[in-house]
């Protein structure tokens, strides 16, 4: 087995000697205080690329000493404001401070999504031209993934910037779904066929198993709550999951009193909780 990479602390720094690297700029839940909010930078070579934008997210680049408006990619997952809530931000800030516009690797479905229903509001309005509203690409480069049959159910793939991407929709919200299907856009991700990342889903061991069969995963991060019911997978159930699939796992998207559930999280046979401000490196091609 290859070695599951283990959190390295030290300063943030968007470029690397090549392989694949994740820096968690946060990893606490929708409304944790004391931690960040789930967004992964990804790092290679001279490229990275950010899942996901939340509320947060602006002050967490500060507060590393590296501003929002220096990142050049972003990938997002979904609409809840721990993963968008600080897009609006970057958009003005692109549009009238540095005058530049941030590519978004992002599906014509969610695009429209995104704009309508969280982005229009903030953002059109500023400007009229033509007696026109801006649009979403007056912010943002769209990139748009072709369609994937990959797995058996809706998904995407793109090579971007020397990252191997592939999008797979979740089952994340309402709680009464019966599968991704029927519950709002939502997705997670497959990066250069070895990090699986589950993005906000509820228990769907179909998509691990299916994730799991399909592609040489090296290290996992799946999201957890510790209680039953709501919108993300409960500790409970994943801790049924196969032993193979644990011990390659941390945990993310967490509340802040982790700390009272580390053992049992450990003797649950998972790697542990990801750790906020850390590197997690491969370090073989
Ligand atoms: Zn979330
Ligand atoms: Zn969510």
């Amino acid at each position: 087995m290859t070695d599951v990479p283990k959190p390295r602390k030290g300063p943030l720094k968007v470029k690397n000697n090549g392989f694949l690297s994740i820096f968690p700029l946060g990893t606490g839940g929708a409304f944790s205080k004391k931690l960040y909010q789930n967004n992964y930078l990804l790092i290679k070579g001279d490229e990275h690329l950010l899942i996901d934008c939340g509320a947060r997210t602006p002050q967490a680049f500060f507060e590393l000493g590296f501003p929002i408006t220096g990142v050049e990619n972003f990938l997002i997952t979904h609409s809840h404001a721990d993963h968008v809530g600080g897009l609006e931000e970057v958009a003005l800030m692109g549009r009238y401070m540095t005058k530049r516009r941030p590519s978004m690797v992002i599906t014509p479905q969610y695009e429209r999504i995104l704009w309508t229903n969280s982005l229009k509001g903030g953002a059109a309005y500023n400007e009229r031209r033509n007696n026109k509203l801006l649009a979403f690409d007056d912010f943002f480069v769209p990139i748009y993934p072709q369609p994937s049959t990959r797995l058996d159910r809706q998904g995407w793939s793109l090579q971007f910037r020397g990252f191997d991407l592939f999008m797979f929709r979740t089952m994340h919200i309402p709680d009464s779904t019966p599968s991704w299907k029927q519950s709002a856009y939502s997705i997670g991700l497959v990066v250069d066929n070895r990090f699986f990342f589950t993005g906000d889903t509820r228990f769907d061991p179909t998509l691990v198993d299916e994730v799991m069969g399909s592609f040489p995963i090296e290290v996992a991060f799946h999201d957890v709550q510790f209680f039953p019911g709501g919108v993300h997978a409960s500790f409970d159930e994943i801790s049924t999951l196969p032993g193979d699939f644990k011990k390659i796992t941390y945990l993310m998207h967490y509340p802040d009193t982790y700390e009272n559930q580390e053992s049992k999280v450990l003797q649950a046979g998972f790697r542990g909780f990801v750790q906020q401000h850390s590197y997690y490196d491969f370090t073989k091609p």
